[in-house]
């Protein structure tokens, strides 16, 4: 039979781009994903639908337990014959017990390949403008547990680690400090080394903290740092200031909730986290295709000869072009009608399927676009004008209105369903409970009313959230349903959502 396959993966220290492109297709073709604590969550989405989640990152005093259970869960999973992801924060084999997994794999006759990650040790110092190496400084590192043995002993040679020259980084160290600091001044460091505490390392609550090797102890009190958290001892850490390039970033330590669907959700996601913040992506809408909806719309453009089509979002755009794809319809048919969109996002969704606006609304309201389109329209040139709007079940009816005052034909076609995404609403209030959200967007007047729709009771956690709207009708149902609107966004775009939430930091 069939052994199966088990993939140890690291996932790199917390920032979503910090993993390898093999750790990525490994989480896309997994049927099983068991993951850590420290693995950053979001890397999870690029499983494939039906793909099963076992978290085993619970804290527990009964840990070697819990490794053996891990170890079985595993060993079981992929003798099912399934492709399974141990995916492990940082690096796999630095203090994951990634060896005691393999060599379990290995007794078991398993097959299985190891994935390298970034580790913490080296990565997470660098995003705190930590270089583990420099000329001036250390030209060697040392990694080292901090995390005690069963009889609370380390396993350390204190003599020649004290003596190193070279930068010595603790992981797991914060519960011992006060024994680490007092065992390397005791055999000879400096007490005056400079240490730098960085927890937290690459995400969005990294926070670095610098002081002496001699305070160490009283500076972990004081400043109350918890794990996960490097300790790092050596010369380097006087570069931070300097290099320290991640906690500069603008949007550094910000959070954004997104509340539209997933999938538009990533180029708002890059851009934030580009500027250094941090997006919770919770898609209050689901939306289903309309059933056969391709035949529908090749019928549709068989019976007549429009002069327009209009397409009002991304999601329309995407259905429709991609429909008509799978039913083998033969683009060049659509020689000649105009296009004619609303917002630059829409407009580029068109532009993926290699055609170009002519037409394009800077506003983001389909009544703005249906004048542009009756202006056009009236500028002559077409024997029998005639507009097909594909669009969503729920899309306004102002088009028509329009269409209809200034007599030209109009036939809307539904593509598909637009509903409230109850699913999300126990992530969603763990995530308003547990987070400091400093702003959520809102993308269209659906994602305003779905979400409060799914917060139902629970509505005030979101009060004092900053909003931020992508235009004028979005903006006026944040306040129909009784919230102030902080922040509009001056054009329909993400590129425009972002900048205004960038000037509304940098103020
Ligand atoms: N395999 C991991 C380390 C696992 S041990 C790696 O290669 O990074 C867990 C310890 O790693 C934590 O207690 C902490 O000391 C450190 N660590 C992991 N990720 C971290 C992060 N993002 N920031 C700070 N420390 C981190």
């Amino acid at each position: 039979m069939n052994k199966g396959k088990v993939y140890l993966v690291g996932a790199g220290p917390g920032d979503y781009g910090l993993i390898t492109l093999k750790g990525l297709d490994c989480i896309a073709k997994a049927d099983i994903i068991i993951y850590d604590r420290l693995v950053n969550r979001d890397l999870l989405k690029n499983a494939k639908p039906g793909c099963e989640f076992i978290y085993v990152g619970k804290k527990s005093s009964n840990h070697i337990m819990a490794q053996d259970k891990i170890n079985e869960t595993i060993a079981e999973s992929a003798a099912m014959g399934k492709v399974v992801i141990r995916l492990k924060g940082g690096d796999p084999y630095v203090f994951g017990r990634g060896g005691e997994e393999a060599e379990v794999l290995y007794d078991q006759g398993i097959d299985f390949e190891v994935v390298p990650g970034v580790t913490s040790s080296i990565g997470g110092l660098a995003y705190a403008g930590i270089p583990v190496t420099h000329r001036d400084f250390a030209s060697s590192f040392h990694v080292v547990t901090g995390h005690a043995k069963k009889d609370d002993s380390l396993d350390i040679n204190w003599e020649s680690l004290a003596r190193e020259k070279g930068t010595v980084v603790f992981l797991m160290g914060i519960g011992n400090i006060k024994h680490i600091t007092k065992m390397l001044v005791s055999h000879g460091r400096d007490p005056k080394t400079p240490v730098a505490f960085v927890s937290n390392a690459t995400n969005y609550r990294q926070r670095t903290v610098k002081t002496s090797l001699e305070d160490a102890y009283d500076c972990v009190q004081r400043e109350g740092i918890k794990a996960p958290s490097l300790f790092v001892v050596g010369g380097v850490v006087s570069l931070s200031d300097k290099l320290g390039f991640y906690e500069r970033k603008p949007l550094f330590g910000k959070t954004v909730m997104v509340t539209r669907t997933r999938k538009k959700n990533s180029e708002l996601r890059q851009k934030i986290s580009e500027l250094g913040g941090k997006t919770f992506e919770l898609p209050t809408i689901d939306i289903q295709d309309k059933k056969d909806i391709g035949k529908t719309l090749i019928e549709r453009l068989e019976s007549k000869r429009y002069s327009h089509i209009a397409l009002t979002s991304h999601n329309s755009v995407d259905i429709f072009f991609k429909n008509l794809v799978k039913e083998g319809y033969d683009f060049r048919k659509l020689a000649g009608i105009k296009i004619a969109s609303v917002g630059s996002a829409t407009s580029r969704a068109i532009r993926r399927y290699g055609f170009l606006p002519d037409i394009e609304s800077s506003q983001s309201t389909g009544q703005d676009l249906a004048g542009l389109i009756l202006k056009d329209i009236g500028s002559g040139g077409f024997v029998s004008p005639s507009v097909l709007f594909p669009c969503s079940e729920i899309a306004s009816r102002v088009m028509e209105e329009v269409m209809v005052s200034g007599q030209v034909d109009l036939d809307r076609v539904d593509l598909y369903t637009n509903t409230v995404n109850m699913a999300i609403k126990d992530e969603l209030l763990e995530i308003l409970k547990k987070e400091d959200i400093d702003y959520i967007t809102f993308t269209s007047s659906s994602t305003v009313k779905y979400l409060v729709e799914i917060l139902g009771d629970d509505k005030g956690l979101i009060r004092d959230i900053k909003k931020v709207s992508i235009g004028s009708i979005t903006s006026q149902t944040i306040r129909d349903l009784g919230f102030e609107l902080d922040i509009e966004s001056d054009q329909a775009s993400i590129d425009s959502m972002v900048s205004a939430i960038l000037d509304d930091v940098i103020g």
